[in-house]
């Protein structure tokens, strides 16, 4: 499909929305980057040219912290938490009174079909938002029965304060723009903090949409800054900026230990959702009317371009045919589309590079021995498209095992009647640990397999089950700390204990 003939398909509001001056949200105006550079965004369904956007850099991004600042110390730090959880909720209910808008921007940009969009703004937009909204009057400190410095008991008083962090510099990536975006935003408002949020180059079309949303709801100028930029320019200078107190990053682990690096400076906080090889374990009393569906999509969701993608197959031997060949067919029969299509259940990847990374992996599992059951290739034709791929056969030395390829492609092994700690240490067998699936019918072995697998969450009879209330993160090189839930908020609060003596 060409890209006018795409364009064509996308609504008035779309098309309107996308020939807009697309410039920087900072202090509560929209402004030109200082030095004037643009970042041209791209369809990736159809490699069409789709907006042309300001691209932020350090000056950008020491106007916006320094906005983000004198918010932080005025009008913002001055409203009720009732006010604050309001101020949320009517964010939530701005996006979701466009829903329909957003879903379509994100699909454009992002490739994602709509339905997806659709299905993930409501949840993870608009419902996430509204959780931490919630929070935001929940937020207290304990009082603490001691007497410090020898006074009778009776003649003292301790207690802490959970106060805001401060101003926090957040990086999402593009293989879920918008909701990456609510991800930070929710707990950081709800803790009272204020924001400066860099989307990815790729995919700024929905933060900047988002932006003209925080506008229309009333926040305070500066509360929640939006500079588009390039990752080694905007993002590193926000990574490094002295006046950040707290760094959120959901991104690859090699730009996450650059965080921390650039952290360093003033030892600012850092949260960090990065990559994963996600295991999912398949025991023989499974039920595979769920497995199947449950797996598949478990690795194909976001064409595979998701953190919590379950990447390797672990299967017992005496069902594994079975499955793999099931899983094979499930994939090959995915219509892959534009996402704009209704007829689409999986769309393009982000970019060339990424086909090209992907492709390169297919090429290394070909190599490696790894049989091929589906896919394999790239769709010919416009658009980044890539077939689902499976590889059955595979072990934990191929390097399509072990390392992350973000991108649609499953590795299959087998695994015989070892005890569980020999499975899971296969499993295991991994720098990531951010999240794992276990299928079976035994309870026992499904709490126990639960319980053995290194990653921060772990799902049974289904994969990746997420929910703005429940702690989201990963262990070993996943990150560090966790988003979502109460535990969520803790990194955007900092503790004061407050001591008097009568
Ligand atoms: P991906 O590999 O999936 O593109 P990245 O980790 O490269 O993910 O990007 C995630 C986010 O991190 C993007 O917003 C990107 O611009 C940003 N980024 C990339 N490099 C840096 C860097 N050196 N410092 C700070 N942010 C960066």
């Amino acid at each position: 499909m060409s890209a006018a003939a795409q364009n064509l398909t996308a609504s008035p509001a779309a098309r309107a929305f996308l020939a807009r001056d697309h410039r920087l949200l900072i202090g509560g105006q929209w402004v030109p980057s200082a030095s004037g550079e643009t970042i041209d965004v791209f369809d990736p369904a159809t490699e069409g040219h789709l907006a042309k956007v300001s691209g932020g850099g350090k000056e950008d991004i020491d106007r916006a912290v320094q906005a983000a600042r004198r918010a932080f110390r005025g009008e913002w730090s001055k409203l009720t938490s009732y006010e604050r959880t309001k101020l949320i909720w009517k964010l939530a209910d701005e996006l979701e009174a466009n829903l329909a808008l957003a879903s379509e921007l994100e699909t454009l940009d992002n490739g994602m079909p709509l339905m997806v969009a659709q299905y993930s703004i409501a949840s993870f937009g608009c419902d996430f938002l509204r959780y931490y909204a919630g929070w935001a009057t929940k937020i207290t400190g304990d009082t603490i029965p001691v007497s410090p410095g020898g006074v009778r008991n009776g003649e003292s008083l301790t207690y802490t304060r959970r106060e805001p962090i401060g101003v926090v510099g957040a990086i999402i990536p593009w293989n879920a723009p918008l909701i990456m975006a609510t991800l930070k935003l929710g707990p950081a408002l709800a803790a009272g903090c204020t924001v400066v949020l860099k989307p990815a180059e790729q995919t700024p079309l929905t933060a900047l949409f988002l932006g003209e949303l925080v506008k229309r709801v009333g926040f305070p100028d500066g509360v929640i800054n939006i500079v588009p930029g390039l990752g080694e320019s905007a993002g590193a200078a926000l990574a490094a900026h002295p006046d950040v107190d707290k760094i959120a990053f959901t991104g690859s682990t090699e730009v996450g230990k650059k965080i921390i690096s650039a952290a360093a400076g003033n030892l600012k906080r850092v949260t960090l959702e990065l990559g994963g090889k996600s295991p999912m374990v398949v025991f023989p009393d499974a039920d595979l009317e769920r497995v199947i569906p449950g797996v598949t999509r478990g690795a194909f969701f976001l064409q595979g371009q998701n953190c919590m993608a379950g990447t390797r197959l672990f299967v017992h031997q005496d069902i594994f045919d079975r499955v793999v060949s099931r899983v094979g067919d499930m994939a090959n029969k995915f219509r892959i589309g534009p996402g704009l299509s209704p007829d689409s259940d999986l769309g393009p990847l982000i970019s060339a590079e990424q086909r090209e990374r992907v492709m390169t992996y297919v090429a290394s599992g070909r190599k490696s021995g790894a049989e091929l059951v589906c896919g394999g290739e790239a769709m010919p034709g416009r658009g980044f498209f890539v077939k689902p791929t499976l590889f059955s056969k595979t072990n934990m030395d191929m390097q399509i095992a072990r390392e992350e390829i973000f991108g649609p492609v499953l590795c299959a092994q087998s695994f015989g009647d070892s005890d569980l700690q020999a499975v899971a240490d296969e499993a295991n067998k991994s720098i990531y640990g951010l999240s794992g699936s276990v299928w079976t019918r035994d309870i026992s072995v499904a709490h126990r397999m639960a319980g053995l697998i290194d990653a921060g969450q772990v799902s049974i009879n289904c994969h990746a089950a997420v929910d703005p209330a429940i702690p989201f993160g990963g262990n070993k090189q996943s990150g560090w700390g966790r988003e979502f839930g109460r535990e969520g908020l803790d990194p955007y609060l900092k503790t004061k204990a407050t001591t008097v003596i009568y």
